[in-house]
């Protein structure tokens, strides 16, 4: 089993996963709500439309934009059950356990939270000091 680094490593060596990135507006709304209500729509997102064993809408359900945590899914390979079958090769057509969910909900945020620490490196790094 690999690690949630050792995934994220993997991600970035893929030219279509490492092409996501949060943008102003995704790190404002962070800002504002905090990775605490983020997490919570994370885990929401999980439960209603990737944890069932059938998803009829299933490689549409997550939007290209709109919140982080679309971004963060597309980015981590856990948009739809076809890509979570090709990168961590969980079985399609079975419901997800509250464990496999939470550590997506996890792999999510870990992504996400390098958005962030990487977003304010750059800002720092503009500042005259
Ligand atoms: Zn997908």
């Amino acid at each position: 089993m690999q690690t949630r680094q050792e995934a994220l490593r993997k991600l970035k060596k893929s030219r279509f996963r490492s092409s996501f990135h949060l943008k102003d507006k995704d790190f404002r709304y962070i800002e504002e709500k905090g990775m605490d209500t983020v997490r919570r729509h994370a885990r929401d997102m999980i439960r209603k439309n990737l944890a069932p064993a059938v998803i009829p809408n299933d490689g549409k359900q997550t939007p290209m934009k709109g919140h982080p945590v679309f971004i963060a899914r597309h980015a981590t390979g856990t948009c739809c059950r076809s890509c979570l079958y090709k990168w961590y090769r969980v079985q399609q057509n079975t419901e997800l356990t509250e464990e496999q969910q939470e550590k997506i909900v996890n792999l999510i945020m870990a992504w996400i939270e390098e958005e962030v620490l990487e977003h304010n490196r750059k800002e720092f790094a503009g500042v005259d000091m």
